[in-house]
Formats: structure tokens, sequence, C-alpha cells
């Protein structure tokens, strides 16, 4: 090759490559060229050209097409098979009006074509107006693959995201169509992933990410599973969005192959991740569904893998779930369910039933829960346990609040206007968006609407509204207080149990837990609980209620305690608002003799 020149330019300049057999022809091209800024190789025939396009990877190449050895048309040709060789600009040299040269340029792929005698002004614009062009053709196709990149993968892991996983699935689908193969789809989420990036950071979230994708690809790559028949299979991992992955297990002789697999997932993910300093443990829910039992589509498929691995976080986490049909089913009653909630709310399908709240002292009713209750056309009576969660889930939970506030309202005014004493109501206030339901505001609306006194009213909070401890919370509650009416807290030592809640808050009422009192005459330790309770709660002038008393022998323990007020079966179920008001009426001791 000692006939490379090789000049002193800047390595950044384009490196053209002159081909031509005629060394005056190459010198005077080499020297318009270097002036114009180029950096110029010389071959000086058609093979000289491709080995060095190999080594040397030009940026243009100018070809004369008359040459012993290889012609600069044959040169061309072998130039555009050869890898990189697409797309370089290729500039042949033709003689002047030799038409067919420059028809058999075009057809060898040249980018276009000079005449002889060559212009020399002309030359350097001519490359300079080729590489420009071959420039923009590049930057066409570096567009074209980011937006493939975009479209298809997953910038965090450099996984496929889930387009590319579905077109995917489905031709692994469809080539299995005629064999007796499975292809098994694995939905892996991982178990509270989003406590990693509330607390350390979205920074180390997406580190987790990329080790446990890394740790997945390692586990299925190399822990060599083969199927029944010693076959290794093959898998294709992907990452959906947020925390999940979804893997595909295409040539499957037995399903329960593809468990084996998520079962080695597990074991992989158990062994914890140190990142930035960090020691975090990762567990993931796995559900698998199979085709074709499962499914016969690749959409179908992984809804299917999905719902399983709802069940298997339902399960207890860690662990992985086949898809059955039953599941299926169970979706979509859940779906009916959800349905026939939506309408309840809306048509205010509700009924307020009244629990009265029982002195401890005289029997006397010093006050009543208001319980919902829903009696659904076709299921019955659905219970509060059922309804409230998905009221919650759905996003619902301002409006029904809005209708328990008013429907409380409208009947103690039917009491007072009965010529009843007026009595404390408590509501049960949900802790989902309890600040931004603008609970105040509502209450005084109704309170004012039915010219009720405030302080008949009671609102029940759960442990996890005060746990917040947020400002917006303590300002809400304040307003409360400030409106005259009375807070209590419900379910009391189930939850948080912190005295440091009661403190910071404006609270009247504890509500010990039907939990403690269940077993208060076998317990001591139940006992020793309820009794500390009692008189925490009484050294912070706050009044105590025992829900849940069913017996006697609870009532009396309770009352000796010093519990002020009780609550539960032994006195009365939660009864609809006429009966209730007839208890009321009659004046009686709900403490039976
Ligand atoms: P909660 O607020 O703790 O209500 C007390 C629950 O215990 C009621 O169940 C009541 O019927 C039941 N109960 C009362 N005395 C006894 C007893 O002696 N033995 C037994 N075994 N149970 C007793 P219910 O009505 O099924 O309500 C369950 C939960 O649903 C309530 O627990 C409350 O958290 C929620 N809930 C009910 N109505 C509403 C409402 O209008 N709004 C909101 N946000 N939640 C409600
Ligand atoms: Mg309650
Ligand atoms: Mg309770």
């Amino acid at each position: 090759m000692e006939d490379v020149v090789s000049t002193t330019s800047h390595p950044t300049e384009p490196v053209i490559l002159i081909v031509d057999d005629d060394l005056p022809a190459r010198m005077l091209m080499r020297a318009s060229l270097q002036k114009g800024g180029f950096k110029v190789i010389e071959a000086q025939n058609g093979l000289e050209a491709i080995n060095l396009f190999e080594t040397e990877k030009p940026d243009a190449i100018l070809m004369d097409v008359m040459m012993p050895e290889l012609d600069g048309f044959g040169a061309c040709r072998a130039i555009r098979s050869l890898d990189g060789g697409e797309h370089t600009p290729i500039l042949m040299v033709t003689g002047l009006d030799d038409l067919e040269s420059i028809n058999r340029s075009y057809d060898s792929g040249a980018t276009d074509f000079i005449t002889k005698p060559i212009n020399w002004a002309v030359l350097n614009y001519r490359v300079k107006y080729m590489l420009r062009a071959s420039q923009a053709f590049f930057d066409v196709i570096d567009k074209q693959k980011k937006i493939q990149e975009l479209a298809f993968f997953d910038h965090l892991t450099g996984l496929a995201n889930r387009t590319l996983f579905r077109e995917s699935l489905t031709d692994t689908i469809t080539a299995s169509l005629n064999e007796a193969k499975l292809v098994a789809v694995l939905f892996i989420d991982l178990d509270r992933f989003k406590t990693i990036n509330d607390t350390l950071g979205h920074h180390v979230g997406d580190l987790v990410l990329k080790n446990v994708a890394e740790r997945i690809t390692a586990t299925i790559r190399t822990s060599r599973i083969f199927d029944n028949s010693h076959r290794l299979i093959e898998n294709y991992l992907s990452r959906p969005g947020g925390d999940e992955f979804i893997i595909m297990l295409p040539g499957l002789l037995d399903p329960e192959d593809s468990g084996r697999i998520a079962g080695r997932i597990n074991d992989a993910l158990a062994t914890p991740f140190h990142i930035e300093g960090h020691e975090i443990f990762i567990s993931s829910s796995i559900g698998i569904s199979i085709y074709p039992l499962d499914g016969c589509d690749a959409e179908e498929l992984m809804k299917h893998a999905d719902l399983a691995m709802d069940h298997a976080k339902d399960k207890g986490r860690n662990g992985f779930q086949y898809f059955k049909k039953s599941l299926n089913i169970k979706a979509r009653e859940r779906l009916e369910f959800e349905n026939d909630i939506r309408k309840a709310v809306s048509a205010e399908e509700f009924e307020l039933y009244f629990q009265p709240q029982v002195n401890m002292a005289d029997g006397s009713i010093s006050g009543c829960e208001a319980l919902t209750r829903w009696q659904h056309q076709t299921r019955g009576a659905v219970s509060p346990g059922q309804f409230i969660p998905i009221i919650e889930e759905l996003g619902l939970v301002g409006s029904f609040t809005d209708w328990v506030i008013k429907a409380a309202g409208q009947h103690q005014k039917q009491w007072k206007d009965q010529g009843l004493n007026s009595i404390n109501i408590a509501i049960n206030v949900s802790s989902k968006q309890f600040v931004q339901q603008g609970i105040p505001e509502k209450i005084s609306q109704v309170l004012q609407q039915h010219d009720l006194a405030p302080e008949f009213l009671e609102l029940e909070l759960t442990e996890s509204v005060l746990a917040q401890q947020n400002t917006e919370t303590f300002a809400t509650l304040n307003r409360l207080k400030e409106m005259g009416l009375s807070i209590s807290v419900d379910d009391f030592g189930t939850g948080y149990s912190s005295l440091v809640y009661l403190k910071t808050f404006p609270i009247d009422i504890v509500k010990i837990d039907r939990f403690f009192i269940k077993d208060i005459c076998t317990s001591k330790q139940d006992a020793s609980i309820v009794k500390a309770i009692v008189a925490m709660a009484r050294s912070m002038k706050m009044r105590v209620i025992a829900e849940g008393i069913e017996t006697l022998e609870q009532f009396e323990i309770l009352r000796d305690m010093g519990c002020d007020i009780g609550q539960g079966y032994l006195f009365s179920k939660a009864v609809p608002a006429d009966q209730f008001s007839k208890m009321l009426k009659s004046g009686q001791s709900l403490i039976p003799l």
C-alpha cells in the first residue's frame, strides 16, 4: 500500500479515497481536495480500493471508471456490498459525453458522476455537496433508529417494551401453531417497589430496576433451563413499564417448566441488592399463563398472566400463580361488583343504620354510631367491609361521604322534629383523602340546612389518618373542632396505637377495638391493654368507648375498669332509623338483666 498518501490534516476532516490508475491525475485530485480541507488516501485500481475501503472506511470515494485489474464499475458494486459500504458516497469520474459509462455507473450504485477533464474549481464543491447529502441521509437513518428504539425498547433497561413483546409473542404463537408446544408468559411484578422509590428516591429505584433486569436475564440465560426432552428453552425478557417484567418461554412441553423458572427467578431476587450503600431486599409476585391453554393470542395471554400475578400478590407475596379460568371469572365478578357499587353511589342506594352507644353506668343511650347498609336487588345485604374498600379504590369516597353526612343530618332533624332530645351521631370517615374532601365545609352546609347543633355530630377517624401527622390533617381537625364537632379515634389499638398523635391532635374519644374486648375475660394480656388504654385516655381527658361488647361478663369487667361508654350486640345491633327512634322514645336501659 505504498500508494496510500496520508496528509497531516485534522483527524475529524472527511477522508476521501481517490481511485485512479493514472498517477498525475491522482496527484492533481489530491492537491485540489487537500486544499479544500479533505484528508486524502489513494488507490491505483479497483482491488486496492476495496482493500483500502475496508481498512480506512473513507467518508467518500472518487472513482475512475477505466482501470486495470478491476474497473470502477466492479469496484463500486463490490464496495456497495461491503459492511458500511451501502451508503458511502461514490463519485464516478467518466469521460465527457460517455453516456454509456454514466449509465453503467448508475447501475453499479454510484452516487453521482463528474466528467473529465475535471473542473478543479468545482470538484471540492461537488464532494462537499455529496457529503452533505449523505450526512442528511444518515441523520434520517439515525432518527429512524432512535424512533424505533423509543417505540420498541425500554430506555432504562434496554429491554423490549410492551409493544415489541406483544409482537414477538404474536410471531412466536404463529410459529408454534403447528407444533404441539406450549408458550408460557410470566408476568413479574416487584413487591412493594413503591416503598423503595418513596424512601430511597427514584435514582435508586431506577438502579434497582436495572439490577433486577440483569439478575432475571442472568437467571433465565445461565441456569440453562431444559424441558423434559433436555432441550434448552429459549426465552425473551421485556419490561412493559414500572416495576413489571414479562418473560416469554416458547417451546415448552410441560406447563410445570414455567413454574420451575418462576421459582428460580424468585430465588434469584431473594439475595439482597447492594446499591449506593443501601442493602435492598426485593421479592416478586409472578403470574403465569400458557398458550394455548389460557388464551389464543398475545393480548389475552398477557392479560391472564397479569391477572394471575394479582392473585399471587393476594395469596401473599413472593410467589407465583398459574392462571386459572376461575381467576377470570373472579375478575369479571369483581368488575360487575364495581359497576353495582358505582350505581349504588350515584343513585344513593344506601341506608344508614344506627347502633346505640350506651352509658355503662345506667344503660341509657348516650349516642349512636351511623353504619351504612346496602341492600342490593340481587346480591341481598352487602356488608360495609365489602363495599367500603371498593368505594375507596374507585375514588368514590368523596361522594359517598357526602351522602353519609347528608343522611345523618336528615335523621338527626327527623328525631328533633319528633321531639326527641338531640342525640350524638358518630359517622365514620374514610381515611382516604380525608383532607381533600372538604369535609368541614360539607358538614357546616348540612348543619345549617337542617338547623342542627354541631355538638351532636362526631367524626370517627381511623388511626391511619392521624398517623400521617401532616399539617393539613391538623388544620382540618382543628377546623372541625372549632365548628364544635367531636373527634374520635376508631378501632384504637389495631393500627399505630401511638400516643404521639393522641397528644398532637384534638381528640375527644378513643374507641377501643373489638379485638381487645373479645377475649377480655380470659386473656390477662388483653385485659391489661384495655386497662392501660382507659387510664391513658382518662389522664388525657378523653372519653373511652369499648366496641363489640357481646356478653354481660365483658360489660362488667369494662365497667369496673372505668370505661364510660359501651357499644355492642349485648345492647343492640345497628338498627334502622325508625327502630332506633323507638328505642330512644322508650328510654329503657339497654343493659340486659
Ligand atoms: P366500625 O366503625 O369499627 O364499626 C363497628 C362494626 O362492628 C360494625 O360493623 C358493627 O356492626 C360491628 N359491631 C358492633 N357491635 C358488635 C359486636 O358486639 N360484635 C360484633 N361481632 N360486631 C359488632 P359493620 O356495620 O359491618 O361495619 C364495618 C366497618 O365498615 C365499620 O367498622 C366501619 O369501619 C365501616 N363503615 C360502616 N359504615 C361506614 C360509613 O358510612 N362510612 C365509612 N367510611 N365506613 C363505614
Ligand atoms: Mg366506627
Ligand atoms: Mg370500630
